[in-house]
């Protein structure tokens, strides 16, 4: 027989359980075309936008590559783009739990992050780059990692996970936007700020007194990332980015952000 605690006990499992199902899943809403969305008719992406070139505000307004590429996949599935400003270490997990169809945010595909949700193939390579005050001694990536430096990094980015696990802790200061890491360093609070390369040229351009080192500290691939659990959106954008790639839409719109250099 049955204890009242003993139904108290399963009531909260039970409620538990079902909090912790909603939790994972994506409550996703089925469109026209047969794929499924956190909202009926939208696709909803999430980004960091103070990334520039890839996300930044004009206004109101976010725009850049991300920003292009995913306009442009939105009109071929016939979705609406909604775009959703947030932290970039809270990308994943809102992918996670349902809250965003996708992350685009100069997202670097990694083994790691392949644990928690899919990548769509790449549209763009990235590289970490090194900014140092222009009159620095650290000279190449060798004499950083080698030196007792401290790091400034944007919290979870690829930057970020690479720093620590070369040098620890200690030596890696983290900061929500890349911006911030910048101030950091012009305010002589850090040796260096590693990055990806296009915000690093963004930012040292802004910036008097600032450079980026000759040598890269590590070459990435940019994908969307997406709930595991939606395959076929994953197909779907997919498909439109081999469209976007072979009729040159991607190339224009990276072409337009970035002008050829030389
Ligand atoms: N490419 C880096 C990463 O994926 C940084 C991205 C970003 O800051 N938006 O971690």
């Amino acid at each position: 027989m049955k204890t009242l605690t003993s139904k108290i006990l399963s009531a909260v499992l039970t409620g538990a359980l079902a909090l912790g199902i909603a939790g994972c899943a994506q409550p996703a809403a089925s469109n026209d075309n047969g794929l499924k969305t956190v909202e009926a008719g939208k696709l909803t992406m999430a980004t960091n936008a103070f990334f520039p070139p890839y996300e930044y505000y004009e206004g109101e307004d976010i725009v850049g590559i991300d920003a292009e590429i995913a306009q442009a996949v939105a009109d071929k599935l016939g979705l609406e783009l909604v775009i959703e400003d947030t932290e970039f270490d809270s990308i994943i997990v809102g992918v996670q739990s349902g809250k965003y169809d996708i992350g685009c945010a100069g997202m670097t595909i990694t083994e790691e992050r392949l644990q928690s949700v899919n990548f769509t193939q790449p549209y763009a390579t990235g590289i970490q780059s090194v900014i140092v005050p222009e009159d620095s001694e650290i000279t190449d990536v060798d004499t950083l990692l080698a030196g007792d430096y401290i790091v400034g990094v944007q919290t979870g980015t690829t930057g970020d996970i690479y720093m620590t696990d070369d040098i620890g802790e200690a030596r890696v200061d983290r900061y929500q936007k890349g911006n911030d890491a910048i101030v950091a360093l012009t305010s002589g609070k850090v040796d260096a700020v590693v990055i990806d390369n296009e915000p690093a040229k963004a930012f040292v351009a802004a910036n008097e007194g600032l450079k980026i080192l000759d040598t890269a500290y590590a070459e990435e691939e940019y994908a969307m990332c997406l709930n595991k659990d939606n395959e076929e959106l994953l197909n779907a954008i997919n498909q439109a980015l081999d469209e976007l790639k072979k009729d040159g839409t991607i190339d224009a719109i990276v072409a337009k952000y970035i002008p050829a250099e030389g």
